[in-house]
């Protein structure tokens, strides 16, 4: 049995009216010291491809990263998606992708330049948002995050999400809820009881999304408060409940 988490009790078992969203890092995969060094565990490809053919294709990675990130993660697999928090969406095979725009190029290189004199500092380009990292050097701390302000005056649209040690400009109107949303407005997930399985802070909008919807949240973990109905204890226990799931579903 997948163990339970101490304050929520355990999930019932996946069954096949499910609309089943899942994040990715800290959910369906154990956390790695760096995001580029996760490890798609044995089998779990396998899992998800039978139970996305047993849901009629309402299963949906819902992450942080980007859809081609995923693709490679869990490979040969082009499952439904929403990347970087909903900014970028696959269903049914078409993908639609949030615009860049033209004055990101030039908030990157002055960023990176930035970041060259603080050896340990990182820039990543993550396509439409941008991320600044200073967990190798904190004395960067505070120049990218005076950086990072400034730099929304070229961004209209754009925020700033703090993170562990990073900052990130990010567009707006980008959270996981939204993008559960939208998934359910059609096929295959429109008309099915929404679940959405999620570590971190950002799943607690996909969590009110589903369960305004009729469905549930499954929380990884035991932080409180949160708008999960259930919780499994890690990763590994969801990777146990969703292979429980394929004999049920
Ligand atoms: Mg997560």
């Amino acid at each position: 049995m997948p163990l339970p988490s101490a304050h929520l009790p355990a999930p019932p078992a996946v069954t096949s009216d499910w609309a089943l969203f899942l994040d990715v890092d800290g959910t369906l995969l154990d956390f790695a010291d760096a995001p580029g060094d996760v490890v798609v565990q044995p089998g779990l490809v396998d899992v998800l491809a039978v139970l996305h053919g047993r849901l009629d294709g309402a299963l949906a990675l819902v992450s942080g990263r980007r859809l081609a990130q995923l693709d490679e993660l869990f490979a040969p697999l082009h499952l439904p998606a929403a990347g970087l928090h909903g900014l970028e969406r696959r269903d049914d095979g078409h993908e639609s992708l949030h615009a860049r725009p033209v004055a990101l190029d030039a908030v990157l290189a002055a960023a990176r330049s930035l970041a060259a004199k603080f050896p340990g500092a990182r820039v990543e380009d993550k396509g439409v948002a941008l991320a600044l990292h200073w967990r190798g050097s904190p004395a960067a701390e505070e120049p990218l995050h005076e950086f990072a302000t400034s730099a929304l005056i070229d961004l209209p649209g754009y925020h700033l999400q703090p993170g562990n040690h990073v900052v990130e400009l990010r567009p707006d109107g980008a959270h996981k809820g939204e993008a559960v949303l939208e998934l359910m407005t059609h096929a295959p997930f429109h008309g099915r009881r929404p679940v959405f399985v999620g570590d971190d802070l950002t799943d607690e909008a996909a969590f009110k999304a589903v369960g305004s919807h009729g469905g549930f949240g499954i929380l990884v973990g035991a932080r409180q408060p949160s708008a999960a109905r259930y919780a499994l204890h890690d990763p590994a226990a969801v990777r146990d409940w969703l292979e429980e799931g394929l004999s049920l579903a």
